[in-house]
């Protein structure tokens, strides 16, 4: 599940919370848990932490990826590319 990072604009609070990823664009309803305040909480722009990628739904490099890389091994033998 997605990490968030959201903060306050009141008191300067942050942390980090877990949101489903069909809610992602829903408004922000968090409630800083230093000042109870709600109407100041940003969710900071940013890539989510994707703590376990494997999880996630991230597939292997396809079939074209895999032609590139082959290709600029061909160009660079020496290079340390490695194979997928
Ligand atoms: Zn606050």
């Amino acid at each position: 599940m997605p990490l968030y990072d959201f903060k306050c604009n009141k008191c300067g609070h942050s942390w980090d919370e877990m949101l489903l990823y069909k809610n992602r664009d829903k408004p922000c309803k968090s409630m800083c848990p230093n000042c109870k305040e709600k109407k100041s909480v940003v969710r900071e722009i940013g890539a989510p932490i994707m703590s376990e990628p494997h999880k996630m739904g991230l597939k292997r490099p396809d079939q074209g990826f895999r032609e590139v890389i082959s290709k600029i091994k061909q160009h660079h033998p020496r290079s340390s590319i490695r194979d997928y």
